[in-house]
């Protein structure tokens, strides 16, 4: 049976010590590191999400500057507003919710974020960074999934690596990362021939997908360490109760992979968590402040 990788408890304890950093910077610069939440219209999800960062900030020690625009704000409006959130001294990180409504041009209203603002890592100068070893903002999900890889499995150096999914915001800065970190890495995709072969040949095995348990136990190199970044709402057991299940079949994995982590309970909660961590290291940055010796 895998170890089970907790990132509830992982979260949690990243939280606290972002909160005793954070305090330590306030005391220092005699302001609050400050993240910007930009949502326009009503997505219920989004709101959900907006509210949790808003929470997450607060208990951080964090200002949180929420911007709620309706949903039939006009692009240039928006772009105005992220203007002046650039330019706001108070403002450290800048996150804009996605999705836009319909008609707006994600790519343009993310491009003009700061990249030294950029706490979701999703400007195209955020990537290139990334790409070439540059300091700078990586995204949440990937950046959450690294810390625990690093946790469960120390030194990465050397394993072989396969990142299923080679979306912008989590495969490809995931397969970077994992680069970063001297893995062997491999990107499968939904063209990818020999899924399972290729699978069955890592350390690690990142699933990034978005389709209900496909990666089977039998798919797994005895041993490997999973992560599943997957988020699935199927039908439940109770009539009309729904479940959320990741895109492993943890089931069948748990008896062949070394450590894995569990939908819900896993990944998800390294989310949040990591956005302090990225808001923090922004407020560091802009203030010269060694977050080292915070
Ligand atoms: P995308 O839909 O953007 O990307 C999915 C990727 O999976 C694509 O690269 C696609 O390949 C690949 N794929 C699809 N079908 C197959 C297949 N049969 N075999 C191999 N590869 C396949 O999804 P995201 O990256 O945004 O999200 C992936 C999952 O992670 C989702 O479940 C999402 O809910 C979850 N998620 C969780 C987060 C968290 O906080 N825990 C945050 C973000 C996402 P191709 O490029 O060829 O189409």
């Amino acid at each position: 049976m895998a170890t089970l990788i907790d990132g509830k408890a992982f979260a949690a304890s990243l939280r606290e010590r972002i909160a005793g950093e954070t305090a330590g910077f306030t005391a220092k610069t005699g302001r609050k590191p400050g993240l910007a939440v930009v949502l326009v219209g009503e997505d219920a999800a989004s709101q959900v999400y907006v509210r949790s960062k808003h929470k997450a900030c607060i208990a951080a020690g964090m200002e949180s500057f929420e911007h709620r625009l309706p949903a039939d704000t006009a692009e240039a409006d928006l772009l105005s507003l992220v203007a002046q959130l650039n330019g706001d001294a108070r403002v450290d990180g800048i996150l804009v919710q996605l999705p836009l409504p319909e008609g707006m041009d994600e790519n343009a209203v993310i491009q003009a974020i700061d990249p030294d603002k950029d706490v979701d890592g999703f400007t195209t100068a955020s990537a290139g960074r990334l790409l070439t070893g540059l300091p700078g903002f990586v995204a949440c999900t990937p950046l959450g999934c690294l810390m625990l890889l690093k946790d469960a499995l120390g030194d990465l150096s050397g394993k072989s690596a396969v990142v299923i999914g080679r979306s912008n915001i989590v495969g490809k800065p995931m397969a970077q990362l994992l680069l970063r970190e001297s893995c062997t890495v491999t990107i499968a995709h939904s063209r990818t021939r020999d899924l399972p072969e290729t699978v069955r040949g890592a350390d690690i095995v990142v699933a990034a997908v978005g389709r209900p348990e496909m990666v089977k136990g039998d798919w797994l190199k005895p041993g490997a360490t999973v992560i599943d970044v997957g988020i699935n709402r199927v039908p439940g057991e109770e009539e009309g109760k729904t479940r959320l299940v990741g895109d492993v079949d943890f089931a069948s994995a748990k008896d062949v992979a070394g450590a894995i982590t569990p939908v819900p309970g896993g990944v998800g909660p390294m989310t949040i968590a990591c956005l302090l961590h990225n808001t923090l290291d922004a407020a560091c940055r802009r203030e010269g402040v060694d977050r080292t010796a915070l």
